[in-house]
């Protein structure tokens, strides 16, 4: 499973995610997503576990198959040969080298260890053969039987839905504002860091006064004079320049010139109404830029991100139960 490229790396696994939500076209899967990254995430890994072991159980199907006809062609080459007299335990094996033919070649190397045995008993031979055959055949069959993947997938000390969740999430923690997740890697971390934030319209936030969700990111509304309130203030007004009183946890480089990813306009864009119905806002009020850029740019931003910078951003879980909102 590791070796699968969306389980390479957490940047990977990200972009598979993300490049499979956009291919979806789905505003539900968009939701889920959005409303309860964890489930969906853990939902997607069981969906490609599933799906990596029924790839493997064709394979053993095939194999079982393939080894069921090499079984029926020695046997019959065996019963063959016996039916024919022949003078020489080399000669017996040689008709059944013919016999078998092009469908089991066997080296000349082994058929030369047949001469010390050429005084054997023809017939006891050809028994004990066949006796090993068998026995080959319900080796073989054992290993590549289906239920022996399931067996060991229930018998696993890990589970590998689990394994693989903690090895592509990280710390899993969501920005307070626009519910990125947190890209430091493994746990040890002081503080949370995303390289990207997204429109704050996704974590559930919208304006004050028109209700509209909101485009802004973080980067920018932790450098201006804006307030933002939440249900941990108590919907308390408070600046966004302070906001690490409130969020102590979370570190937001203050950057205007971040805009945020094309794959994230795009997504806004598509689904504003969706996502305003959905957390019961007004939709947003998108710039003109947003709305040219096609699925085919939002992809590529996607391939950027995940290619050059090596950074992702996007939406987690937004909570309903309180109404997040700012004031300009
Ligand atoms: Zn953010
Ligand atoms: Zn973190």
């Amino acid at each position: 499973m590791m070796k699968r490229e969306e389980f390479s790396t957490r940047m990977s696994f990200q972009y598979s995610v993300l490049l499979d939500l956009l291919s979806k076209n789905d505003f539900n899967s968009f939701r889920s997503y959005s409303h309860s990254y964890e489930s969906y995430v853990k939902s997607w890994i069981s969906e490609r576990i599933k799906e990596h072991f029924s790839e493997v159980s064709t394979i053993c199907e095939f194999e079982d198959s393939h080894v069921q006809t090499s079984i029926d062609n020695i046997n019959d080459a065996i019963k063959t040969a016996k039916a024919e007299t022949t003078d020489s335990l080399k000669t017996f094996v040689e008709n059944i080298c013919k016999e078998l033919g092009d469908k089991l070649v066997i080296s000349q190397d082994a058929l030369g260890a047949f001469m010390i045995l050429n005084n054997a008993d023809q017939e006891q031979f050809a028994h004990w053969l066949t006796e090993s055959v068998k026995d080959i055949k319900e080796a073989l069959s054992e290993k590549f039987k289906k239920t022996t993947i399931e067996t060991k997938l229930r018998h696993l000390q890990m589970n590998p839905q689990n394994e693989l969740f903690n090895r592509v999430i990280g710390c899993g923690k969501q920005c307070p504002f626009c519910k990125v997740p947190c890209d430091a890697g493994g746990r040890e971390h002081t503080k949370h860091f995303a390289s990207l934030h997204r429109p704050q319209g996704f974590g559930n936030y919208s304006w004050i006064d028109s209700d509209k969700l909101v485009t802004d990111i973080c980067s920018s509304s932790v450098i201006s004079d804006k307030n933002f309130h939440c249900s941990e203030m108590k919907n308390k007004r408070h600046p966004f320049k302070d906001y690490r009183k409130i969020f102590p946890d979370w570190d937001i480089p203050p950057d205007r010139s971040l805009e945020a990813s094309d794959f994230w306009k795009f997504v806004m864009t598509k689904y504003n109404n969706e996502f305003a119905e959905a957390y019961k806002a007004k939709p947003a009020d998108i710039p003109k830029s947003w709305r040219k850029i096609t699925e085919q740019q939002a992809k590529e931003s996607l391939k950027y991100a995940f290619e050059v910078r090596g950074n992702y951003y996007f939406p987690i879980r937004g909570s309903n139960r309180f109404r997040k909102s700012m004031d300009r």
